[in-house]
């Protein structure tokens, strides 16, 4: 960094270089560092298993995964991608509009229509884009969405693109909702509601029934990002709109592969026929290579395990009981409901800091979140649960806290 940068990041300045805007992120860098490993670049080795790995020569139990169901390793799954591997290639090297659109693309289109009994499904190359590129077909600049306010980056994203006027409601606060809708009059009726099922941050899920009938109150549409929902809720693993009973009232489904299913890309989902549409006019969906057809293989063999057998959901939750539970109990200041995410939550983002540090340390890696990625401005280390943690390595999670995590209690 030049004199000149140091000097304007330090006074807090008006940039004058092009590069001075990096100064503050070297700081936040540095400080996350300060006591041991950058955050940001623990190095996996090895996979020993969808719970455990090898970094730098030591072992690490890992908890930060999203990794829900534990199908990374399943045999159906890496057989699948294996023989698709072989029979098609390493990659499509096109997007779905042009050279791209293998059958088995088609194919996990119809299986996710059939799997949410929805008429219309549509495949993306990562849940990012999946949110990005039905936002940017569906609204624009005539329309609204109501979003609420602690939403995940790529809807915020999704929206920028889509140059549509944004009103943020209060998180999980239906009457929030109701109130902007009020506000909007006639315009409610091209209004998009964009929620979560679960928020991934602090593991709470969305009042979606009261959601929806709000919605439907304003004839707005309602879109559901299912990402950390999706196997998890409901008694097929249909998310969040399952297990709140509004499945034939929400408009637009949307989710990942990165993290229940295992492997990359995103879905949309829809009782709406525009759905098909919607490919003409996304550009998330035009213009990038469609999935490779191993991950299209080993999402199909996933979502065929998560159809066929409910004990993966059985025992994540099992395990994320014990773990929010012990915690609790422990005293440690936690997110508002028991759900497969858990955060640990303190203030003082140096102590979390140093908690992280100790973990890793102790050969146990979570995700550690600081502001401005922290929906209240203080900070969290945030555990994933995974259906592969074996009750003794929910223990020694328990365990590392008590041990390690000591400054992260509250005072009594
Ligand atoms: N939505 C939510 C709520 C997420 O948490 C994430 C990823 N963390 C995404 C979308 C994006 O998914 P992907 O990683 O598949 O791009």
């Amino acid at each position: 960094m030049s004199e000149a940068q140091a000097d304007s990041a330090q006074n807090g300045s008006t940039p004058v270089d092009l590069l001075d805007k990096f100064a503050a992120i070297d700081a936040a860098r540095a400080e996350m560092a300060s006591h041991g490993e950058d955050p940001t670049r623990v190095v996996l080795d090895g996979l020993i298993s969808p719970t455990e790995a090898r970094s730098q020569g030591r072992r690490l139990l890992l908890a930060g995964t999203n990794n829900y169901l534990g199908l990374t390793f399943h045999p159906d799954c890496v057989a699948a991608g294996q023989d698709a591997l072989a029979r098609f290639g390493t990659g499509t090297t096109g997007s779905r509009m042009a050279n791209g659109n293998y059958t088995g693309h088609e194919a996990l289109e119809r299986a996710f229509a059939e799997f949410y009994d929805l008429p219309h499904a549509m495949l993306f190359s990562t849940g990012y884009a999946a949110n990005l590129g039905v936002l940017n077909a569906l609204v624009g600049p005539d329309d609204a969405v109501l979003l609420d306010a602690d939403a995940h980056a790529s809807l915020y994203d999704g929206c920028k693109l889509a140059g549509v006027p944004v009103y943020r409601f209060k998180h999980n606060d239906p009457a929030s909702l109701d109130k902007r809708l009020k506000r909007l009059g006639d315009r409610a009726r091209r209004a998009l509601v964009v929620v979560e099922g679960l928020y991934s941050i602090l593991g709470d899920s969305a009042p979606l029934a009261e959601i929806a009938q709000i919605k439907a109150q304003h004839g707005a549409y309602l879109f559901v990002d299912e990402a950390h929902s999706l196997g998890i809720y409901g008694a097929h693993g249909r998310g969040v709109v399952e297990s709140a009973g509004i499945e034939n009232q929400v408009d637009f489904v949307v989710g990942t592969f990165s993290k229940s299913l295992g492997a990359t890309g995103g879905y949309c989902v829809s009782p709406h026929a525009i759905t098909d549409l919607l490919r003409y006019a996304s550009r998330p969906y035009i213009f990038t290579a469609s999935l490779c057809p191993s991950v299209v293989a080993t999402v199909h063999a996933a979502l065929d395990v998560i159809r066929a057998d409910d004990s993966h959901r059985k025992s994540l939750w099992r395990n994320a009981r014990a773990l929010y539970e012990g915690l609790a109990a422990a005293g440690f200041a936690l997110g508002p409901e028991c759900s497969p995410v858990v955060a640990v939550r303190h203030p003082d983002r140096g102590a979390v800091i140093q908690a992280w540090q100790a973990l890793l340390g102790a050969g146990v890696y979570v995700n550690l979140i600081v502001p401005p990625a922290s929906p209240d401005g203080g900070s969290l280390l945030r555990l994933s649960v995974s259906a592969a943690h074996t009750p003794a390595q929910i223990d020694e999670l328990l365990q590392a806290f008590e041990t390690h995590c000591q400054a992260l209690r509250p005072a009594r």
